[in-house]
């Protein structure tokens, strides 16, 4: 068995973590390759390497003092050497990074060097070899990683070997600059070389014991989700789960090979299992509750809107010309909605509102902002009745005025429009009647 293990930045944050990562490495052979952040956060007021990085490279780059900007960088690195007792010295490492950081390489080269350093700090603490991600991640002229080019290059250069680290979240362009992937993207690193390595299971261990059926800052104590799927992950993450980088779903996929979600400061919780499919029921009829403000809703009025061929495409032509995207449309016989983010709407709200008038002369058009949606996220609900009864019961009780509904047909999630005053409370009484009252 081959598990690839992905250690986030909370993981190695200090001499303290890294012991607890390698006690987890070693407690299972099989966990043959790791792939590290940068030095995260060790309390709560602390600074990412990732952020120390961005900072200095801005200063020595306009040409400012950074010299107590490398050198703090510098002590956090050399804190965990001293503390692990390693024998290895970064000096000649941030010899190069200075020089290019003072030749203009670029923020993504700058933001790269944390993973860099730690993984070289990783390797020679464990023993494994160290890949440097720029010879087996790549991007191609544009900036888009290349899939097909990595996942050939990655798999030629890790099949011969019994371990190593590679660090996450860069990778080189065809002119062998550095380029990195978005923010927390060393979880789409850890997917890559799961698939490269046709590994059985890519672990990533973070900090909180898997995902939660809702947002602890709403809901006191949620639940952890043992088991979801990656669809059910892919639309609680749209309305703003984040326990995993979005896109780090997609490497795995292509090779059904399940995530595990697990927590470096507490190894014996079993953590959530993300998978293709699953026989195992859910532990509730929902596996997961997520929400976002800042929607508007756009309502048309037109009496036999519906019989009027190409209704529909001439508004939203509009919301195309303005490049406005759209999140859900629900519709009536003469009415018909657009729901958009409210940010986005606000700067051309009115030449939308021309543009609709010009384009199929309705008889009204509302607008009502400060809407929040809330998804209701589970695979269970197709083959249990009464679900959305459960849900609009909830909402009543609560005393919650329900502005939208929208089933996806895939019958996988129900959204709902509430005004944003009424969304945590919302939250918390879905939460409360699926897995308190467990209905
Ligand atoms: N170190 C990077 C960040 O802070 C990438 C990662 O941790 O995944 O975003």
């Amino acid at each position: 068995m081959i598990k690839v293990v992905k250690f986030g930045g909370s993981s190695l944050a200090s001499a303290e973590q890294f012991r607890k990562v390698a006690d987890i490495i070693k407690s299972d052979s099989d966990r043959r390759f790791v792939v590290p952040s940068a030095p995260g956060k060790r309390f709560s007021d602390d600074t990412k390497v990732t952020d120390m990085l961005y900072e200095c490279y801005r200063a020595a780059s306009k040409g400012q003092e950074y010299a107590h900007l490398m050198e703090a960088i510098r002590k956090r690195y050399n804190e965990i050497i001293t503390e692990l007792g390693l024998e290895v010295s970064l000096d000649k490492e941030f010899e190069i990074i200075e020089a290019c950081f003072v030749g203009k390489a670029g923020r993504d080269y700058a933001a790269s060097r944390g993973e860099y350093l730690n993984g070289i700090l990783l390797a020679n603490y464990l023993g494994y070899e160290f890949i440097d991600a720029a010879e087996v991640v790549f991007f191609d002229d544009k900036g888009v990683f290349d899939a097909e080019k990595t996942n050939k290059v990655m798999s030629e250069r890790l099949s011969g070997l019994s371990n190593a680290v590679i660090p996450g979240f860069y990778g080189s362009m065809p002119n062998d600059t550095i380029k990195t992937f978005s923010r927390g993207g060393s979880d789409i690193t850890g997917s890559i070389v799961a698939r490269a390595i046709k590994a059985d299971l890519y672990e990533n261990w973070t900090d909180a014991s898997g995902v939660l059926v809702a947002d602890p800052r709403i809901v006191h104590n949620p639940e952890v989700i043992h088991t979801i799927t990656y669809k059910e992950l892919r639309e609680l993450a749209y309305m703003g789960f984040a326990v995993f980088h979005e896109d780090a779903i997609f490497p795995v996929r292509k090779e059904g090979i399940p995530i595990n979600i697990r927590n470096t400061n507490h190894p014996e919780d079993a953590g959530t299992m993300i998978v293709e499919s699953t026989s195992k029921k859910a532990d509730y009829t929902v596996t997961g509750i997520a929400g976002k403000k800042g929607f508007t809703a756009v309502t048309i009025e037109k009496d036999m809107m519906n019989s009027e061929v190409g209704f529909c495409r001439k508004v939203l032509e509009v919301f195309e010309k303005c490049k406005i995207s759209i999140e859900h449309m629900p519709s009536g016989v003469d009415t018909m909605s657009v729901i958009v983010q409210q940010a986005e709407f606000e700067a051309k709200e009115q030449e939308v509102l021309a543009g609709i008038h010009r384009n199929v002369s309705p008889d009204a058009i509302e607008i009502e902002s400060d809407i929040a949606l809330l998804a209701i996220v589970g695979r269970g609900m197709k083959s249990n009745r009464g679900t959305a009864g459960r849900i609009f019961s909830a909402l009543a009780h609560a005393h919650i005025n329900v502005k939208m509904i929208d089933q996806g047909s895939s019958e996988l999630n129900i959204i709902v429009g509430v005004s944003e005053a009424d969304f945590e409370k919302a939250i918390k009484a879905i939460y409360d009647i699926f897995v308190t009252v467990r209905l």
